[in-house]
Protein backbone atom coordinates (compact mmCIF):
# COMPACT_ATOMS: atom_id res chain seq x y z
CA UNK A 1 0.00 0.00 0.00
CA UNK A 2 1.46 3.51 -0.94
CA UNK A 3 2.36 6.06 2.20
CA UNK A 4 -0.06 7.68 3.39
CA UNK A 5 -2.67 5.13 2.51
CA UNK A 6 -4.46 3.36 4.82
CA UNK A 7 -6.70 0.03 4.06
CA UNK A 8 -10.64 0.22 4.43
CA UNK A 9 -10.26 -1.54 8.29
CA UNK A 10 -7.07 0.27 9.28
CA UNK A 11 -9.19 4.06 8.22
CA UNK A 12 -12.52 2.74 10.05
CA UNK A 13 -10.39 1.70 13.17
CA UNK A 14 -9.88 5.37 13.93
CA UNK A 15 -13.07 6.04 16.01
CA UNK A 16 -11.90 9.33 16.81
CA UNK A 17 -11.45 10.86 13.10
CA UNK A 18 -13.97 12.21 11.01
CA UNK A 19 -14.70 9.97 7.49
CA UNK A 20 -15.76 11.42 4.22
CA UNK A 21 -16.79 9.57 1.32
CA UNK A 22 -16.06 10.44 -2.74
CA UNK A 23 -17.37 8.28 -5.42
CA UNK A 24 -16.13 8.69 -9.26
CA UNK A 25 -18.95 7.72 -11.43
CA UNK A 26 -18.22 7.09 -15.29
CA UNK A 27 -18.86 4.95 -18.21
CA UNK A 28 -17.64 4.28 -21.92
CA UNK A 29 -18.86 6.24 -24.43
CA UNK A 30 -18.87 6.26 -28.21
CA UNK A 31 -20.05 9.96 -29.17
CA UNK A 32 -17.62 12.17 -30.11
CA UNK A 33 -16.81 15.81 -29.87
CA UNK A 34 -17.47 18.03 -33.20
CA UNK A 35 -18.47 14.64 -35.11
CA UNK A 36 -14.37 13.33 -34.82
CA UNK A 37 -12.45 13.72 -31.53
CA UNK A 38 -13.61 10.50 -29.62
CA UNK A 39 -15.12 11.43 -26.15
CA UNK A 40 -13.99 7.46 -24.80
CA UNK A 41 -15.26 7.88 -21.12
CA UNK A 42 -18.21 10.07 -19.40
CA UNK A 43 -16.30 10.94 -15.82
CA UNK A 44 -18.56 13.10 -13.64
CA UNK A 45 -17.06 15.74 -11.21
CA UNK A 46 -18.70 18.69 -9.76
CA UNK A 47 -18.79 22.61 -8.74
CA UNK A 48 -18.88 22.78 -5.40
CA UNK A 49 -20.42 25.58 -2.77
CA UNK A 50 -16.90 27.12 -2.69
CA UNK A 51 -15.75 27.17 -6.25
CA UNK A 52 -13.44 24.10 -6.35
CA UNK A 53 -14.61 20.88 -7.99
CA UNK A 54 -14.83 17.96 -6.27
CA UNK A 55 -16.34 14.28 -6.69
CA UNK A 56 -19.81 13.70 -5.06
CA UNK A 57 -20.02 12.05 -1.67
CA UNK A 58 -19.63 13.99 1.92
CA UNK A 59 -19.29 13.34 5.50
CA UNK A 60 -20.47 10.01 6.84
CA UNK A 61 -20.78 8.80 10.77
CA UNK A 62 -19.25 5.15 10.67
CA UNK A 63 -21.18 4.98 14.33
CA UNK A 64 -24.48 5.23 12.57
CA UNK A 65 -24.24 3.51 9.14
CA UNK A 66 -21.78 1.92 7.29
CA UNK A 67 -19.29 3.89 4.70
CA UNK A 68 -20.91 2.83 1.68
CA UNK A 69 -24.61 3.48 3.09
CA UNK A 70 -23.31 7.00 3.95
CA UNK A 71 -22.21 8.10 0.81
CA UNK A 72 -25.20 6.64 -1.01
CA UNK A 73 -27.34 9.07 1.64
CA UNK A 74 -25.35 11.84 0.18
CA UNK A 75 -24.93 10.77 -3.29
CA UNK A 76 -28.97 11.31 -2.73
CA UNK A 77 -29.06 14.65 -1.63
CA UNK A 78 -26.27 15.92 -4.11
CA UNK A 79 -27.43 13.77 -7.39
CA UNK A 80 -30.95 13.36 -7.07
CA UNK A 81 -30.69 9.16 -7.25
CA UNK A 82 -30.61 6.37 -5.01
CA UNK A 83 -27.11 4.72 -6.21
CA UNK A 84 -25.88 1.54 -4.14
CA UNK A 85 -22.39 1.70 -3.55
CA UNK A 86 -20.12 -1.42 -2.23
CA UNK A 87 -17.63 -2.07 -0.39
CA UNK A 88 -16.35 -3.42 -3.59
CA UNK A 89 -16.35 0.01 -5.52
CA UNK A 90 -13.83 1.10 -2.73
CA UNK A 91 -10.56 2.07 -4.30
CA UNK A 92 -8.64 3.78 -1.17
CA UNK A 93 -9.05 5.39 2.19
CA UNK A 94 -6.27 7.81 3.56
CA UNK A 95 -5.74 10.92 5.41
CA UNK A 96 -6.75 14.62 4.41
CA UNK A 97 -4.40 16.90 3.34
CA UNK A 98 -3.67 19.42 6.60
CA UNK A 99 -5.37 22.17 4.80
CA UNK A 100 -8.40 20.77 4.32
CA UNK A 101 -9.29 20.55 8.24
CA UNK A 102 -11.06 23.21 9.63
CA UNK A 103 -9.48 25.35 12.13
CA UNK A 104 -11.43 24.53 14.84
CA UNK A 105 -10.05 20.43 14.50
CA UNK A 106 -8.30 19.04 16.91
CA UNK A 107 -5.65 16.49 16.13
CA UNK A 108 -7.97 14.06 17.69
CA UNK A 109 -10.78 14.56 14.95
CA UNK A 110 -8.00 14.08 11.60
CA UNK A 111 -10.55 13.55 8.45
CA UNK A 112 -9.79 10.54 6.84
CA UNK A 113 -11.16 10.53 3.00
CA UNK A 114 -12.39 7.18 1.50
CA UNK A 115 -12.61 7.10 -2.55
CA UNK A 116 -14.83 4.65 -4.89
CA UNK A 117 -15.07 4.53 -8.22
CA UNK A 118 -18.48 3.05 -9.93
CA UNK A 119 -18.29 2.16 -13.79
CA UNK A 120 -21.84 2.35 -14.99
CA UNK A 121 -24.56 2.63 -18.28
CA UNK A 122 -24.17 5.52 -20.65
CA UNK A 123 -27.85 5.76 -20.01
CA UNK A 124 -27.46 5.85 -15.99
CA UNK A 125 -24.92 8.74 -16.08
CA UNK A 126 -27.11 10.88 -18.28
CA UNK A 127 -30.33 10.35 -15.78
CA UNK A 128 -27.51 11.62 -12.80
CA UNK A 129 -27.33 14.15 -14.89
CA UNK A 130 -30.68 15.38 -15.67
CA UNK A 131 -31.69 14.44 -11.71
CA UNK A 132 -28.82 16.14 -10.07
CA UNK A 133 -29.99 19.91 -12.33
CA UNK A 134 -33.42 18.92 -11.30
CA UNK A 135 -34.50 17.09 -8.15
CA UNK A 136 -31.52 16.91 -6.47
CA UNK A 137 -32.25 18.65 -2.77
CA UNK A 138 -28.48 20.41 -2.91
CA UNK A 139 -28.96 21.64 -6.32
CA UNK A 140 -27.45 25.20 -6.00
CA UNK A 141 -26.72 25.35 -3.25
CA UNK A 142 -24.08 22.81 -1.91
CA UNK A 143 -23.85 21.34 -5.41
CA UNK A 144 -23.73 24.20 -8.48
CA UNK A 145 -23.79 22.03 -11.33
CA UNK A 146 -22.10 18.30 -12.52
CA UNK A 147 -19.44 18.42 -14.70
CA UNK A 148 -17.48 16.04 -17.71
CA UNK A 149 -14.35 15.64 -17.34
CA UNK A 150 -12.77 16.12 -20.65
CA UNK A 151 -10.02 13.54 -21.53
CA UNK A 152 -9.30 14.29 -25.12
CA UNK A 153 -6.69 17.33 -26.15
CA UNK A 154 -8.10 19.69 -28.66
CA UNK A 155 -6.01 21.15 -31.73
CA UNK A 156 -5.05 24.39 -29.14
CA UNK A 157 -4.25 22.13 -26.39
CA UNK A 158 -7.65 22.60 -24.80
CA UNK A 159 -9.72 19.65 -22.70
CA UNK A 160 -7.88 17.85 -20.13
CA UNK A 161 -4.72 19.74 -19.53
CA UNK A 162 -7.46 22.70 -18.90
CA UNK A 163 -9.50 20.92 -16.96
CA UNK A 164 -6.58 19.60 -14.78
CA UNK A 165 -5.14 23.12 -13.81
CA UNK A 166 -8.50 24.23 -12.31
CA UNK A 167 -8.36 24.16 -8.59
CA UNK A 168 -9.57 20.94 -6.78
CA UNK A 169 -10.61 20.54 -3.14
CA UNK A 170 -8.39 18.06 -1.10
CA UNK A 171 -6.88 15.42 -3.41
CA UNK A 172 -9.87 15.06 -5.37
CA UNK A 173 -7.17 16.41 -8.54
CA UNK A 174 -4.64 13.00 -7.40
CA UNK A 175 -7.87 11.12 -7.31
CA UNK A 176 -9.15 11.60 -10.39
CA UNK A 177 -5.41 11.17 -11.91
CA UNK A 178 -4.79 7.73 -9.85
CA UNK A 179 -7.95 7.10 -11.38
CA UNK A 180 -7.00 7.82 -14.98
CA UNK A 181 -4.13 5.32 -14.82
CA UNK A 182 -5.70 2.71 -12.59
CA UNK A 183 -8.60 2.17 -14.99
CA UNK A 184 -6.60 3.20 -17.98
CA UNK A 185 -8.35 5.75 -19.04
CA UNK A 186 -5.85 7.72 -19.96
CA UNK A 187 -2.01 6.19 -21.13
CA UNK A 188 0.56 7.87 -18.71
CA UNK A 189 2.07 9.46 -21.46
CA UNK A 190 -0.88 11.75 -22.21
CA UNK A 191 -1.36 12.09 -18.94
CA UNK A 192 2.07 13.55 -18.35
CA UNK A 193 1.88 15.21 -21.41
CA UNK A 194 -1.72 17.13 -20.19
CA UNK A 195 0.03 18.09 -16.43
CA UNK A 196 3.39 19.13 -18.16
CA UNK A 197 0.62 21.77 -19.98
CA UNK A 198 -1.28 22.43 -16.89
CA UNK A 199 1.34 23.90 -15.50
CA UNK A 200 2.04 26.02 -18.45
CA UNK A 201 -1.52 27.02 -17.89
CA UNK A 202 -1.32 28.06 -14.62
CA UNK A 203 1.81 30.31 -15.13
CA UNK A 204 -0.56 31.98 -17.74
CA UNK A 205 -3.72 32.24 -15.30
CA UNK A 206 -1.67 33.59 -12.46
CA UNK A 207 -0.48 36.41 -15.03
CA UNK A 208 -4.62 36.94 -16.02
CA UNK A 209 -5.31 36.94 -11.71
CA UNK A 210 -3.10 40.15 -11.97
CA UNK A 211 -4.72 41.85 -14.89
CA UNK A 212 -8.52 41.38 -13.46
CA UNK A 213 -6.71 42.50 -9.93
CA UNK A 214 -5.14 46.11 -11.15
CA UNK A 215 -8.92 46.24 -13.14
CA UNK A 216 -10.38 46.05 -9.71
CA UNK A 217 -7.76 47.96 -7.78
CA UNK A 218 -8.03 50.91 -10.64
CA UNK A 219 -11.96 50.84 -10.38
CA UNK A 220 -11.67 51.05 -5.97
CA UNK A 221 -9.19 53.72 -6.03
CA UNK A 222 -12.11 56.19 -8.01
CA UNK A 223 -14.76 55.38 -5.68
P1 LIG B 1 -18.05 17.51 1.41
O1 LIG B 1 -19.19 17.36 2.37
O2 LIG B 1 -18.29 16.89 0.07
O3 LIG B 1 -17.57 18.93 1.30
O4 LIG B 1 -16.84 16.66 1.98
C1 LIG B 1 -16.51 16.60 3.34
C2 LIG B 1 -15.09 16.98 3.56
O5 LIG B 1 -14.23 16.23 2.73
C3 LIG B 1 -14.80 18.46 3.31
O6 LIG B 1 -14.22 18.95 4.50
C4 LIG B 1 -13.79 18.50 2.21
O7 LIG B 1 -12.74 19.35 2.58
C5 LIG B 1 -13.27 17.08 2.13
N1 LIG B 1 -13.17 16.63 0.75
C6 LIG B 1 -14.11 16.69 -0.18
N2 LIG B 1 -13.69 16.13 -1.33
C7 LIG B 1 -12.44 15.72 -1.09
C8 LIG B 1 -11.47 15.08 -1.85
N3 LIG B 1 -11.72 14.72 -3.11
N4 LIG B 1 -10.30 14.82 -1.29
C9 LIG B 1 -10.05 15.16 -0.03
N5 LIG B 1 -10.92 15.77 0.76
C10 LIG B 1 -12.10 16.05 0.25
MN1 LIG C 1 -20.25 16.95 -0.88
Amino acid sequence: MASGQLSRAEALACSGCRHACHVMLYCDTKSQLFGRLPIRHIILMQMRFDGLLGFPGGFVKPSEETLEAGLSRELLEELGVTLPILVEDHADSCYAPASSHSSSSSPSSRLITHFYVKKMEEEQIREVERAAASTATDHGQEVLGMVRVPLYTTKGGGGLAAFLSHSFIGNARSQLADSLLRLNLVAPEELHKALTHSLKIHTHTAEDLQVAFALTEAKRKRF
